[in-house]
């Protein structure tokens, strides 16, 4: 798979000559030690997460997610002190299957403001996997800086056998370091390899390679000495939200569709008071005939229908299996329904509720 999105605006500029799609690019960013003073400054921002679980004894399946401190993540990780300089804030203690508004807000915040005052060279935060990759896609949108944001996790407790935490940890400090990862938005690294918050998607439930970016491929790698990423940066830059001074976004529901679907969970989403339905459609975005005149009344009264697909791969294709320009709907392209969610509470929180504007920023965000 590649790192070639064909993305309205914003097309990727493929690596020149001699390096070719899905290789790395020369020149990559050495992450060998160097002195104390010509450290970069890296802020680790906890969150917790699995990295942060503990089980009674190394071979236990139970555990509890979000038991250690950012400072016994970072205790835990020989040899880290020579790749940057770091400092080390608590910002929630919880499994990412948690998360939420609250807390995006305050990661937000307090990214911004670091970035800010320049006391930091890079950020990477601790996180629970599950929804990591909204957790990075959220962030991607509202933060001011280009500086490095990288999210790392890990599949097995920071008390198991082979634990994973630790050498994530590694590798996601080695990203932040690095002037490479500069202009490229929030990153996830998990097992060496580097993701954009837009690709990557977890798709196992326990295996430590479990994050893959299906439309484009993974951004790059990490060895015990490089980053490498597989293209140069985007030249054209993405536009970004202010980030939201509180908690909560409006209410967007998400919609699984299957065999048998009955519109009933639309009228309930909109009974909720939800202010947008995001489709998690079959195949190609498609639903039963029954919900999709359903959502496309919905629509027709204001809340905004945003078609993606339960498939995870593949754009969401507009006017295809179904009329959008008739049904009123918005056709998520690559956005996965999670991501959609989240690209359309911003949108709502904005004032953007024309279904045109909001699928033109479907496209280019
Ligand atoms: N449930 C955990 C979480 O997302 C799983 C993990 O971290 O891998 O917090």
């Amino acid at each position: 798979m590649y790192k070639h999105r064909a993305l309205g605006i914003c097309m990727l500029v493929l690596c020149a000559a001699g390096s070719a799609i899905g290789q790395p690019t020369p020149n990559p960013s050495s992450t060998a030690p160097a002195t104390a003073n010509q450290l970069p400054r890296v802020t680790i921002l906890a969150t917790g997460g699995t990295i942060a679980g503990k089980a009674n004894t190394n071979s236990a399946v139970g555990y509890t997610s979000g038991q250690a401190s950012a400072q016994d993540l970072i205790d835990a990780v020989p040899g880290i002190e020579k790749v940057a300089t770091l400092t080390a804030e608590q910002i929630s203690n919880i499994g990412s299957q948690d998360m939420n508004d609250e807390v995006w807000v305050a990661l937000a915040k307090r990214i911004n403001e670091l970035f800010a005052k320049g006391d930091t060279d890079g950020v990477v935060i601790t996180h629970g996997t599950d929804t990591m990759e909204e957790t990075a896609f959220f962030l991607e949108q509202v933060l001011a800086s280009d500086k490095p944001v990288v999210l790392v996790g890990s599949m097995r407790p920071s008390t198991a056998i082979s634990a994973d935490g630790p050498a994530n940890l590694y590798a996601g400090v080695q990203v932040a370091s690095s002037k490479e990862a500069r202009g490229r938005g929030v990153l996830i690294v998990l097992n060496n390899t580097i993701h954009e918050s837009r690709d990557a998607t977890k798709t196992h439930t326990t295996s430590l390679q479990t994050f893959a970016s299906p439309n484009a491929g993974p951004a790059g790698y990490v060895d015990a000495s490089e980053v490498r990423f597989v293209e140069p940066v985007e030249t054209c830059k993405r536009p970004r939200f202010k980030a939201p001074d509180k908690a909560p976004l409006p209410r967007v529901d998400i919609i699984y569709s299957h065999s048998n679907m009955l519109p009933d969970e639309v009228s309930d989403a909109l009974k909720r008071g939800c202010k947008g339905i995001v489709l998690a459609g079959v195949g190609d975005g498609n639903s039963s005939k029954a919900v999709v005149d359903a959502l496309s009344s919905a629509a027709q009264q204001g809340t905004v229908v945003v078609r993606s697909s339960r498939v995870g791969a593949g754009f969401t294709v507009r006017n295809a299996e179904l009329n959008d320009d008739k049904l009123g709907f918005i056709a998520a392209q690559d956005l996965n329904p999670p991501k959609a969610r989240i690209l359309l509470q911003l949108l709502l929180a904005n004032g953007t509720t024309d279904a045109q504007r909001i699928q033109a920023e479907f496209t280019t965000r």
